[in-house]
C-alpha cells in the first residue's frame, strides 16, 4: 500500500474527475492521502471532501505563496478550524524565496504565527520551503516548535537534510528525482537514512519525467517509489513499507483511524 503525503486533490482541476480518480488510485494501491490546504477560502471545501473520502487526512494552513489577501485574523481562525475538523497537521505553511513570491516580511510573520498555533495544538506541520531552508530552520527554532512534520519537495543538501532531521522533520521526495538531470537530488536521496523521508506527488503540480505538461495525480506514487528504490538500491515494497512507517510515526493521529 502506498500513501501520497502531499497532494492537492481539493483543487478545482479535479472537480470533474475526483470520484473516478479516487477509485483508480485505490485499485492501484495508493490508499492514503495527505491533503494540505493553501488558503482560508479552501478550508471549507477540504473539510467537506475529507468527510466524503475516508482515505483523506487533511491539514489547514495559509500557504506562503497565496498570502496576498490573507489577514492576521485568519490565523485566529486556524486553531478553531483544526480543532473543529480534526486536522492531522497545520499546512501548507512556509517561506518561499522565489522572485515572484510576496514580501518576505509578510511570509515570515505568517509562518511564525502558524508555527506557534501548531506548537500550542501539538500538531506537526507541512512546510513549503523554496530557497529558504536556513530561514525555515531559524524560524522553527525561534518559535520553539518541536512537533516536526514534513519539509515538502525537499531538494537541499545532505547538510540541510541532517539539520532538518535534527528538528524532527521528514523530507518529502517527489517527481524531481525521476529526472536524469537531477543528479544532486538523487545523490542526496541515496545518502538519507531509511527513516528520513516520505513519498509525495504535489498533484496537480510537479509532473514526473516523461509526463511534462500532463496533470499529475497520486497515481504517480508507485512510479516515484520505483525510482527511489533504484536510486537507493532497495525494493519497491521496502520503500513503500518504510515510508508509510515514517509518515505514521510523525503523524500519530493517523493511527486512530484505519488505513
Ligand atoms: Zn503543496
Amino acid at each position: 500500500m502506498y500513501i501520497d503525503s502531499h497532494c492537492h486533490l481539493d483543487f478545482s482541476v479535479f472537480d470533474d474527475s475526483r470520484d473516478a480518480l479516487m477509485n483508480t488510485c485505490i485499485e492501484a494501491g495508493v490508499e492514503g492521502f495527505l491533503i494540505p490546504s493553501t488558503t482560508k477560502t479552501s478550508w471549507a471545501k477540504v473539510a467537506e471532501l475529507a468527510n466524503r473520502y475516508p482515505q483523506w487526512r487533511v491539514a489547514y494552513g495559509l500557504h506562503p505563496y497565496f498570502l496576498e489577501t490573507a489577514s492576521i485574523a485568519d490565523i485566529d481562525r486556524l486553531a478553531e478550524q483544526c480543532e473543529l475538523h480534526g486536522a492531522l497537521a497545520i499546512g501548507e505553511i512556509g517561506l518561499d524565496c522565489w522572485p515572484k513570491a510576496i514580501a518576505l516580511d509578510k511570509q515570515s510573520l505568517f509562518f511564525s504565527r502558524q508555527l506557534i498555533v501548531a506548537r500550542d495544538l501539538g500538531l506537526p506541520v507541512i512546510v513549503h520551503a523554496r530557497k529558504s531552508y536556513d530561514l525555515v530552520i531559524k524560524a522553527v527554532r525561534e518559535a520553539r516548535f518541536t512537533s516536526g512534520g514534513v519539509i515538502h519537495a525537499f531538494n537541499g543538501s545532505i547538510e540541510q537534510a541532517n539539520r532538518l532531521r535534527g528538528l524532527g522533520f521528514l523530507l518529502g521526495i517527489g517527481g524531481t528525482v525521476t529526472y536524469p538531470r537531477a543528479k544532486k537530488a538523487q545523490a542526496v536521496l541515496a545518502q538519507l537514512d531509511d527513516a528520513a523521508f516520505v513519498l509525495e506527488t504535489d498533484s496537480p503540480d510537479m509532473p514526473l519525467c516523461g509526463f511534462q505538461g500532463a496533470l499529475n495525480t497520486p497515481l504517480s506514487i508507485p512510479m516515484i517509489a520505483r525510482c527511489v528504490a533504484t536510486i537507493r538500491k532497495s525494493s519497491v515494497d521496502d520503500i513503500a513499507r518504510q515510508t508509510n512507517k515514517n509518515l505514521l510515526s510523525t503523524f500519530p493521529k493517523w493511527y486512530k483511524d484505519t488505513l
